[in-house]
């Protein structure tokens, strides 16, 4: 079957359709700046990467490209549009509602309306990719694969904020975490290739990109994980903060003049790497700016490493153990500096690093850990695509 996958932003459109048979990607591709001007890439599978500036002025227009690039009979990957079986939407947050993956119905659209609250950002932009969707397939099945939802499994003690507890209970305000499908597919493929037992396992995912975070998955389900209400808990990130005192929040208000919004959008789009290096949010730019004496540079990645490997070793005290760490997304799994940084955090307990073999590991499944170590550690490339197109399939 084809399944295509939506991964629908506010002005952004990711897209790709899989062959649910074969796992491979048949085609890909990306729509930018939807509401603003427009610009469009399709690549077919083998095929070149084709790329054009073209007008979209809402997601529909965007659906439609890319439902005619697919179908486009040069180089197009599917004869008709009745060649896609079945859509899956990435959906950011699913709240206390959404525990796993579901059908796309009326009452599942009104419950991800219901949700909005709690990511603002995310949750209508997906919503108008569903509608887009529903509107120019109206008989094809789709399916919503959540953010969140790995996490839900998390007991009280671990998603439970330290407030006056009726904010819970009004307001569902709690720790909910995010990055669920990639930490899922992470953590079950890399008990995989390292041969443990995924229902009697401890595993410590790393998922570090732009956005980072940490999860340990106990026994195959999340117990615990970095990133809170919204994705601003946890890690230094590309832009983000990660923890931080909230009071931070009344004193900047009082000494910068500024409102609570000001400040949340400070913490969320101008700290993090790019805040405290001045540099950049990506890390090769902070890489190479370190090699060439850039203090603030260094200091940022010195910062994330110094975090990551904190929650690292928390994770392994909430499980009373790790059998296996993986590291995924671009920094983890490209990098063997930045894992070889993190895990020198780590010998106290057991991990040994195989140098080369973490040097040459980048974007393959790869053991870097050496045979005596007394803890796994893998870079495991996540595919979240692919795993929206299982979820997809499982639910069919
Ligand atoms: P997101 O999906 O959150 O936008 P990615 O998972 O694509 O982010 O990760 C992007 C980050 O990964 C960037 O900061 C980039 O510099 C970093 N990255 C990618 N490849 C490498 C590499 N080979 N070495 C170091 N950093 C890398």
């Amino acid at each position: 079957m084809n399944i295509l996958v939506i991964n629908c932003g506010s002005s952004s459109l990711k897209y790709q359709v899989i062959d649910s048979e074969t796992e491979l990607v048949k085609a890909k591709g990306l729509c930018e700046r939807i509401g603003i001007d427009g610009h469009f890439s399709y690549k077919p599978e083998g095929g070149i990467k084709e790329e054009a500036d073209a007008p979209m002025p809402s997601h529909t227009e965007a659906v439609q490209m890319v439902l005619d690039a697919l179908t486009n009979a040069k180089t197009g990957v599917l004869k008709s549009l009745d060649e896609i079986d079945a859509i899956g939407h990435r959906v950011v947050h699913g709240g206390e509602k959404f525990t796993g993956s579901v059908l796309i119905t009326d009452e599942v659209i009104r419950g991800i309306e219901e949700e909005s609250d709690l990511a603002p950002l995310h949750n209508p932009a997906n919503i108008i990719g569903i509608n887009a969707c529903r509107q120019l397939m109206p008989n094809v099945p789709m399916v919503a694969v959540f953010d969140t939802a790995f996490h839900q499994s998390m007991p009280k003690k671990a998603y439970t904020y330290a407030l006056p507890y009726e904010y819970y209970e009004k307001y569902k305000v709690r720790r909910y975490g995010f990055h669920g499908t990639s930490h899922s597919f992470v953590s079950r493929h890399g008990a995989e290739l390292a041969h443990l037992d995924y229902g009697n396992s401890k595993i410590i995912v790393c998922h570090l990109g732009n956005g980072a975070s940490v999860t340990a998955v106990k026994n195959g389900e999340s117990i615990d994980t970095s990133m809170g209400l919204t994705p601003l808990e946890g890690l230094v990130m590309g832009t983000r903060t990660g923890d931080i005192d909230a009071s931070v929040v009344e004193y900047l208000c009082k000494k910068e003049g500024l409102t609570v919004e000001e400040v949340l959008n400070i913490f969320n789009k101008k700290s993090g790497l790019a805040g405290v290096s001045g540099v950049s949010s990506d890390f090769r730019d902070l890489f190479s700016a370190s090699e060439e004496g850039d203090e603030r540079a260094g200091l940022a990645l010195d910062m994330f490493f110094y975090r990551t490997a904190k929650y690292i070793g928390a994770y392994a005290a909430a499980m009373n153990g790790v059998d296996l760490i993986c590291f995924t997304a671009g920094l983890g799994e490209n990098s063997g500096p930045a894992r070889a940084r993190i895990l020198d955090y780590l010998t106290f307990m057991g991990v040994k690093v195989d140098q080369e073999a973490n040097m040459a590991a980048s974007g393959v499944d790869a053991r870097i850990s050496a045979d005596d170590s007394r803890v796994m550690v893998y870079a495991v490339p996540t595919n979240e695509e692919l795993a929206i197109a299982r979820e997809t399939i499982a639910l069919l």
